[in-house]
């Protein structure tokens, strides 16, 4: 699948520090990826209802990492899917009357112009659920052959997931709360035959009026969703590799699913994501954004109402990517007008030197991506850019630097940030 056109990234003086991230399973800050390499997953989209401002934040969050770690001189490589067949997909095709083929390609389309206006760095390794399904045929066909899944009489299989040690562990939830959380996600825990009610889907035997494919020995079908992106993560990055991103929602049962199938192909328990980093949910109105309560707001339809795409990434700056928090028309417009301060303040001849707020801004990236911080170190010096030279002790036009900081400052928005002024 062909992601959107790269987006340039300005040299800048010096280079960042090693980051640290706050891991699911542990709860604990953990280097982010050890170097000199990174390897990063993060789930993509079920391509049906693009791009809201749940999905813009989430891949906001991993681009501040991808950015941090470029910056710190790793190598890194960003992979990431697109769900594009699946039954939400196909259960909104039905309702609307389109092709679901139509459908992906255009919410698609749309998810990659949202990325690209976002500034959001594309993808090295970019694979939609249908290119994946030869090897996702191969891995259902090992595990089954290992004992690790088994097929059930109308030609389903299962992965015995909460047989494989470490089942549990990321998300640290009690079984009745994983039940109830598999039922609200997408699992399906009383389909009858199943061994554990908890047995996540491999390969869905064709259905009449669903699109199939080839599965060799599987029969005609189609691939779940886990089995997805555990085959996807494991043959464009390696395992393990450092990150495995995504929305909270994801945790469970996704990244634990995904991790016990890599596990079950592997039969190496270390092979899972040596990090998981889960995105906060960015509601309206107090309730979470989602398809089922139509509460969403689209980034393609506030590009279309003529909002700047820098502003709305911005607006996602301002609050920590873990957070959960409310998109409100006040959030917009503080966005707004910081974007309009920043321009001022990066538009003048000469400002306060720029390398105190840089180090600032990679010390609070390299600390859990902590974005508000960095705004207030820009802020801050937005402000006495902005009162003019004498103001402050910072900013003393015999300073060799003050002429080129507005610059400096800029491309450093620009490279850290995402933010180009
Ligand atoms: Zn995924």
């Amino acid at each position: 699948m062909l992601a959107w056109p790269p987006v340039p990234v300005p040299q800048i003086p010096g280079r960042g520090s090693t980051i640290r991230v706050r891991d699911t399973a542990s709860g604990e800050l953990r280097v982010a990826a050890e170097g000199p390499t990174a390897r990063m997953y993060v789930c993509g989209i079920t391509p049906y209802d693009a791009t809201h401002l749940g999905h813009a934040a989430t891949y906001v969050a991993f681009d501040l990492l991808v950015r941090a770690w470029r910056d710190a001189g790793l190598e890194v490589t960003y992979a990431s899917n697109v769900t594009d067949v699946d039954d939400p997909l196909l259960e909104r095709a039905a309702t609307t009357g389109v092709d679901w083929r139509e459908l992906a390609a255009s919410q698609t389309a749309l998810f990659a112009e949202d990325m690209a206006a976002l500034g959001v760095l594309p993808p090295d390794v970019y694979v939609g659920a249908v290119e994946s399904i030869p090897a996702v045929v191969e891995a259902v066909e090992l595990m089954l052959a290992t004992g690790a899944a088994y097929r059930l009489d109308d030609g389903d299989v299962y992965a015995a997931v909460t047989l494989v040690p470490g089942f549990g562990r990321l998300s640290g939830l009690d079984r009745q709360t994983q039940l109830a959380q598999f039922a609200e996600r997408g699992g399906d825990p009383d389909r009858p035959g199943k061994r554990d009610p908890l047995d996540a889907l491999l390969w869905r035997s064709e259905r009449p009026g669903e699109p199939a494919w080839d599965g060799r020995s599987l029969g005609r079908g189609r691939p779940g969703w886990h089995i997805e992106c555990a085959v996807i993560s494991r043959d464009g990055l390696g395992v393990p590799f450092d990150v495995q991103g995504g929305g909270s929602d994801l945790a469970f049962p996704h990244h634990e699913m995904s991790g016990a199938h890599i596990v079950a192909l592997t039969g190496d328990v270390t092979a899972r994501p040596r990090v998981h980093v889960h995105a906060g949910m960015v509601g309206l109105g107090g309730e979470k954004m989602s398809k089922s309560l139509g509460n969403l707001v689209l980034v393609s339809e506030l590009r279309a109402r003529g909002v700047d795409p820098r502003a709305i990434r911005l607006a996602i700056l301002a609050h920590h990517y873990a957070s959960d928090w409310d998109w409100t028309d006040a959030v917009l417009a503080q966005a707004e007008a910081r974007l309009e301060r920043w321009r001022a303040a990066v538009s003048g001849n000469g400002g306060p030197p720029a390398e105190p707020v840089l180090a600032e801004i990679r010390a609070a990236l390299a600390e859990d991506l902590d974005a508000p911080r960095a705004l207030a170190a820009v802020d801050a010096w937005a402000e006495l850019s902005l009162a003019g030279p004498g103001a402050g002790e910072a900013w003393d036009v015999s300073d060799p630097r003050v002429e080129g900081a507005p610059g400096v400052l800029a491309r450093s928005l620009d490279a850290l940030l995402g933010v180009r002024l």
